[in-house]
């Protein structure tokens, strides 16, 4: 067996870590005795010149430290506020510094270097995500010549905007140092390969190969999936009161995002304000939870969303809250995922409604942790990578407040029949294509 080094930017650390890639790959990596190798998580002014190893887990962890400088141009600077607002479509939002793109490239390099002395030769390399792009090649310029594989957990863009990063030829040659490109949807492939031909010369041969700037790689799309069975159980454990919704006439509808532009608050917010304004009815009958946490605050696109966020709520309390009743309860604090899954099965409608996503775990965590017997309703933007599979959702374009007020209304009235049939399709595929069905398929396919 060959064992499995698996890199993103953030390690988890703690004796007992969670979140769905932690789930995902602790197996794979303990099975195999592997390493996981990330950043530390704060920057240091003396950072060492070597992995620091952590106890505690099934595998191997060693973190890297960042300098400051290094921390606010290769994650603040060039992840995310240039490859973070490109890949989600918003090229109005990327923040163009040279100092950016230098410390992009400075870091991975790095990294390769900290990761060189720890690898063995028939080591598999799984890279994660979009802080990583470039340390396949940074890797195989050390002469690493080990199977790589690579998985964008974000979407991927159309040429056009691939057009208006600083570099997009440097960025396909990267690409091009992969035996597996990993995407979460058809229409992230779609792009990468369209982009690729446009702006790489790029040419797509059979079975998913592809000769990119001189070598062949291989590209697909592998939807990720949640720990279903553990989110379920999570979900059945949340206190009994918290069944009580069908015993009242007043619904509650959740939303849970980090509070970045790409998710589409303010879109939300908005329709819910026309869902009032059109249906009086509905005045103390419905609300809205919108858990928020705060993500990345030093950049100004961040700040910017959490005014906008925060007004639009206040405005909209004002405009129809009565002393018994509040429409939009706002919490900009992180929630702990036990307590989300109580929630979410409180809620009669789940809002799921970005501008842009790679996949949107939290639609799939949404379903997961409903009762079958009373299950409430996913609403779901067609522009989630969620969406391909979830077609049993109420799907909406979240640019479309009419469109989403009135899958509002139809969530909120809708049968108890519809609900259990449109919730047994989804939760099905949920538990079907769950996190450990993606990791198989990913590394089965990596070989
Ligand atoms: N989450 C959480 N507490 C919160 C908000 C979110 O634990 O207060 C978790 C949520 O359960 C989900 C993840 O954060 O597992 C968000 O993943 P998603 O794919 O929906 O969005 P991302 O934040 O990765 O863009």
């Amino acid at each position: 067996m060959h064992r499995l080094v698996a890199v993103s930017n953030r390690l988890p650390l703690g004796d007992n870590p969670s979140g769905g890639l932690v789930v995902a790959l602790q197996d794979a990596l303990g099975d195999s005795g592997g390493l996981w190798v990330g950043f530390s998580g704060e920057p240091s002014d003396a950072p060492q010149d070597s992995l620091e190893f952590h106890d505690g887990a099934r595998f191997d962890r060693a973190a890297f430290d960042l300098t400051a400088e290094d921390y606010e141009s290769y994650y603040l600077g060039f992840s995310n506020s240039v490859l973070w607002p490109a890949f989600h479509g918003r090229a109005d939002l990327i923040e163009i510094k040279p100092e950016y793109l230098q410390g992009y490239r400075r870091v991975n390099d790095r990294i390769a270097d900290l990761l060189l002395p720890h690898l063995k030769p028939d080591d598999r390399i799984w890279i994660q995500d979009y802080q990583l792009i470039p340390l396949a090649a940074a890797l195989r310029e050390r002469g690493v010549t080990n199977r790589i594989g690579f998985f964008l957990h974000i979407p991927f863009p159309d040429p056009a905007i691939c057009a208006a990063l600083p570099n997009p030829g440097e960025m396909f040659g990267w690409f091009s140092n992969y035996d597996l490109i990993g995407f979460q949807a058809r229409r992230d492939l779609r792009n990468f390969i369209e982009g690729a031909r446009q702006l790489s010369q790029a040419e797509p041969l059979d079975d998913q190969r592809l000769r990119l700037c001189g070598r062949e790689t291989r590209a697909g799309a592998f939807p990720i999936g949640i720990d279903a069975a553990g989110f379920i159980d999570e979900a059945r454990g949340a206190r009994e009161e918290d069944r009580m919704r069908s015993l009242t006439d007043s619904k509650m509808m959740i939303g849970v995002d980090r509070l970045d532009y790409s998710k589409g608050i303010p879109q939300r917010f908005r329709a819910f304000q026309l869902l009032l304004e059109n249906n009086p009815d509905l005045i103390e009958k419905v609300m809205l939870l919108q858990i928020a946490p705060p993500t990345r605050e030093s950049v100004e696109a961040y700040q910017n969303i959490r005014e906008e966020t925060e007004h639009l709520a206040g405005r909209i309390n004002g405009q129809f809250a009565t002393v018994n009743w509040t429409p939009i309860r706002f919490i900009h604090r992180p929630i702990p995922r036990h307590e989300l899954a109580g929630l979410y099965r409180q809620a009669n409608v789940g809002l799921v409604t970005p501008l842009a996503d790679g996949m949107n775990l939290v639609a799939k965590e949404y379903v997961a942790a409903q009762d079958v017997a009373d299950p409430g309703v996913l609403i779901l933007s067609r522009f989630a990578g969620a969406a391909e599979d979830m077609t049993e959702a109420v799907i909406v374009n979240p640019h479309d407040p009419w469109d989403m007020a009135a899958a509002m209304k139809r969530a909120i009235e809708m049968t108890p029949n519809e609900r259990r049939r449109r919730h047994a399709a989804l939760l099905q595929d949920v538990v079907e294509h769950d996190v450990s069905w993606w990791v198989d398929r990913y590394l089965q396919t990596l070989g």
